[in-house]
């Protein structure tokens, strides 16, 4: 069945109406009409099924079957990505998303070679948002705006277990520091590596040195293994009720 996402404002009892690109999409490039049955969900974890009642380009009226409530019970991992050239910050929020992780901390850091630009953020929910519809993910990732990295370990998320990806590490692996956690934020580096003073600095507000192996891997390698692993060695990847 189509998903589609529905704004939560718009659910009033057992109708809602689907407006603006959405509804645009529905009617005039699906030409979904009345009694089509179509999946919705609201970005705030309710999840309906509902079949169409009235359509047209501006709007679509639905009337809801039922409703889930989708509840995250797994381990919340959030990432701290530097931010990289070109295209690669849209593919790691687009796979961040599928793969479940909770929020992205993009940030700026000494050998950074990707610059900011105001509008990124708004391309970078709408990424998400298709990834949510594609994937079924019920709660969308939060991708914040960009920071410096001095802030990201200073106020970075409260969590009970911080790495930092580090290609100098020669000893501390990952899997071992995988004991049950509540939640892990994770720091991946740019194109140009960390200084060693930003792994000082990360060390001193509680993070860990970990190795992805013996081999370099580009930024996008790093940050798309690492979050494959870690949500697979928390049990993340296990269960449907694991989206
Ligand atoms: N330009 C650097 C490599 C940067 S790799 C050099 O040539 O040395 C970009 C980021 O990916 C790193 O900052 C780190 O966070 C991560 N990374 C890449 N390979 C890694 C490895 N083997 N172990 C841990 N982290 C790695």
């Amino acid at each position: 069945m189509r998903r589609f996402f529905i704004d939560p404002a718009k659910v009033n009892g057992l109708t809602g109406i689907i407006s603006g690109a959405e509804a645009r999409h529905i009617h005039l490039v699906l030409r979904l009409t009345k009694g089509c049955m179509v999946e919705l969900f609201d970005g705030r974890g309710n999840i309906y099924q509902a079949v169409i009642q009235a359509s047209n380009r501006l709007e679509i009226s639905v009337k809801l079957l039922n409703k889930k409530i989708f509840v995250d019970n797994g381990t919340e991992v959030h990432l701290g990505l530097a931010l990289l050239k070109g295209k690669k910050m849209d593919f790691l929020i687009q796979k961040a998303t599928e793969l479940g992780i909770k929020t992205i901390r993009p940030f700026i850091s000494a050998h950074c070679a990707g610059r900011n630009a105001p509008t990124r953020n708004r391309r970078w929910d709408k990424i998400v948002l298709e990834a949510c519809k594609q994937s079924g993910r019920p709660l969308p990732l939060i991708c914040h705006p960009v920071d410096e990295f001095s802030n990201i370990i200073r106020q970075g998320v409260d969590c009970d277990h911080k790495i930092i990806f580090w290609e100098k590490e020669k000893k501390n692996c990952l899997a071992p520091q995988m004991t049950k956690h509540k939640s892990i934020f994770f720091l991946v580096g740019p194109e140009g590596g960390f200084s060693l003073e930003e792994i000082e600095k990360a060390r001193s507000h509680g993070f860990q040195t970990v190795t992805l192996g013996q081999r370099i891997l580009r930024a996008e390698t790093a940050a798309f293994c690492a979050m494959s692993i870690i949500q697979f060695l928390n049990k993340n990847l296990d269960c449907e009720d694991n989206i």
